[in-house]
């Protein structure tokens, strides 16, 4: 019985798109299906390890390659745990497993190709090179083998095989040569030999293939003949095993993007090799972009463990902390068995020791890209910094010791990112407080009032444009004995004495004007002359614990705990306006309270926040501008 089945139409436009070779490397398909089968091969030991009607012996566990130049074939092999009829369909029936996936209009080619490399369309880059496929597969768990057949975008078709043993065998029948392509380069030996070697030579399992050798059969005729052996492509040597001198960048690069499947190079590789308490070996990699699921609920952090050479699990949470999720990597030793249950695994003593050390060891080669290779670390910052921000604050500030000397914020002064202690060590004489202003782009605290007279009096202001960033500063609370003071809110302290004398003279002197200000406005809880600004009438700060950007961050949050910043309305005792103020408090109390109004909500505005009473104050603005 044959059934036939329709590709999901968004599968379709994925498999369209590969077909017509949006990826420049065709190449990977043969890395991508020896990935596969090496991992179904993974799958099937490990079962055997947990269930005592599965006998495997790890021996026999391998790949085979064969090709057929006169049939344009290449078959793969594998005598894993093979697929049901159920996994054929579902594994190989949709493209896009995860998310919903949508491209623009506008977008690039390039911009396509890296949002399908987020996919892991593993398989399906086979079609690139061939026109058809077919999969024959016998699970473990069934008695029957199943035959998937494609031919590309049409759909595919499944019915009964043949199949004896447990496995799957990959038929793909490779393209006729066009103008721009030759395919049958894949259906050469020696092409097929340096792919391997080239993408899949650390594969746990042996790849074979018969290989044809050039045999001297009589030295002084010199004559030859062609035989055929068998041979294993593969060192088998798992990356992380060899040392550091005898594997290249590119072994590196094309590991992680096999393994984790992200079509850029990483941005930093980390190795580690460690003898004594716990013994392991350790290969890290730092993304150099987000996954496209980063910051979704989805994402599960974690490094592959193995136990000695063999994968136990493919994401062992515990051996990153948060503030490291985007860390990717695989860990191996032998201190941990086999067959640990995941219970007895997230309590073992080995993998804590050895997931602190990881943690130590990504800390330092941080802090050593900081030192010595800046331009990458800021890369790597603007990608991943928000993590370790929040790595900062979680806990209560727990690990806010470790991570403080690895954030960065902007410095206006000098216009780029800078660290907590490249501040400090950059204070002007006599400054004790490590300024700082919060807004939602650098323009927008640029632009602030109160950033202006800081940076007047030549201050370095850092600009905290994360909400996250603020909740870091508190966690941090002092850096080397020096506080955070947020310009908007409290006093500065920036004033001559005769400067402070003169703000306190006009405060006091306008005392009843101020207070019914305050009855007026109702929402503030203070309305003063302020020196502070220098061409602004008027900003909004705020007194106590509670920010504006705090309070931004409580207003957005689900569950509206109703925390409010106490807003103190500044009106910049310079400013023409304040005289215009003084003199309609004494003349005329209608218009006084109008302006009130209007520059209590010019100074929301400028602060970013809502103006609860558009209408009104738009009415309240036309009559004051029409007189
Ligand atoms: P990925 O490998 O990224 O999950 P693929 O499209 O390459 O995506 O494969 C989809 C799924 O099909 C795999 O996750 C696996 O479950 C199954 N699969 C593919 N090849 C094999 C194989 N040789 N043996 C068993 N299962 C396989």
């Amino acid at each position: 019985m044959m059934e036939k089945y329709e590709f999901k139409s968004e599968s379709k436009r994925l498999l369209d798109l590969m077909i017509n070779s949006i990826y420049t490397n065709k190449d990977i398909f043969l890395r991508e299906l020896i990935s596969n089968a090496s991992d179904a091969l993974d799958k099937l030991y490990y079962r055997s390890l947990t269930d005592k009607e599965v006998k495997v012996d790890k021996e026999d566990l391998e790949i085979n390659l064969e090709f057929d130049e006169k049939d344009r074939t290449i078959t793969i092999t594998d005598n894993g745990c093979g697929m049901t009829k159920e996994e054929l369909e579902s594994n190989l029936g949709t493209i896009a497993k995860s998310g919903s996936l949508s491209f623009k209009e506008n977008m690039s080619q390039e911009d396509k190709v890296n949002i399908i490399g987020q996919f892991g369309v593993g398989f399906y880059s086979a079609f690139m090179v061939a026109d058809k496929i077919t999969v024959t597969s016998k699970s473990i768990d069934s008695d029957k083998a199943y035959v998937w057949e494609s031919e590309g975008v049409d759909g595919y078709t499944i019915t009964e095989g043949k199949k004896k043993k447990n496995g799957t065998e990959i038929v793909l029948y490779i393209k006729e040569d066009t103008e721009e392509e030759n395919y049958s380069k894949y259906l050469q030996e020696y092409e097929l030999k340096s792919l391997v070697k080239k993408y899949s030579d650390y594969i746990n399992f042996p790849i074979k293939m018969e290989v044809t050798h050039h045999e001297l059969v009589d030295e002084e005729k010199h004559e030859y003949e062609d035989h055929k052996h068998e041979e294993t492509l593969n060192s088998m040597v798992p990356l992380w095993k060899k040392k550091k001198e005898d594997v290249s960048d590119e072994d590196y690069n094309n590991f992680y993007m096999d393994k984790f499947s992200d079509y850029d190079n990483p941005l930093k590789v980390i190795t580690s090799s460690v003898e004594g308490m716990c013994s392991y070996k350790a290969l890290l990699f730092i993304p150099s972009h987000a996954p496209y699921d980063y910051y979704s609920q989805e994402y599960k952090k974690g490094l592959s463990l193995y136990s000695n050479g063999v994968l136990i699990m493919e994401k062992c949470e515990e051996l990153l902390p948060d503030y490291f999720s985007f860390v990717k990597g695989v860990v191996d030793t032998e201190d941990i068995s086999l067959n640990i249950s995941r219970e007895l695994l997230q309590e073992s003593h080995s993998l804590k020791l050895i997931a602190k050390n990881i943690e130590g060891k990504i800390r330092k080669e941080l802090e050593d890209m900081l030192k010595n290779d800046r331009e990458n670390y800021e890369s790597f910052f603007k990608t991943f910094g928000v993590q370790l921000k929040y790595g900062v604050y979680n806990n209560y500030g727990a690990d806010k010791d470790k991570l403080k000397d690895l954030v960065m914020f902007y410095s206006s002064k000098h216009e780029k990112l800078i660290t907590l202690k490249e501040y400090v060590e950059k204070m002007k004489e006599g400054q004790d407080k490590i300024y700082y202003a919060s807004g939602s782009s650098i323009e927008k605290v640029n632009s602030l009032p109160q950033v202006e007279k800081v940076k007047d009096k030549e201050f370095d202001i850092l600009y905290l444009t994360d909400y996250v960033d603020e909740f870091a500063i508190t966690a941090i609370q002092k850096y080397e004995e020096k506080s955070f003071q947020n310009v908007e809110s409290g006093d500065l302290d920036l004033d001559t004495e005769e400067e402070r004398k003169e703000t306190e003279k006009v405060n006091k002197d306008n005392e009843d004007l101020l207070k019914d200000m305050v009855s007026v406005l109702s929402e503030v809880e203070e309305v003063k002359f302020t020196n502070k600004l220098k061409s602004h009438p008027v900003c909004l700060t705020s007194q106590g614990d509670v920010s504006i950007e705090m309070q931004k961050v409580f207003d957005a949050m689900p569950n509206d705990m109703g925390i409010k910043a106490k807003l103190v309305l500044e009106i910049n005792s310079k400013h023409p306006i304040s005289k215009k103020l003084k003199e309609l408090y004494k003349e005329d109390r209608e218009s006084f309270d109008k302006y009130a109004k209007i520059l209590y909500s010019e100074a929301r505005m400028i602060a970013g926040l809502p103006i609860d009473n558009p209408t009104e104050i738009s009415t309240l603005i036309c009559d004051v501008i029409s007189k």
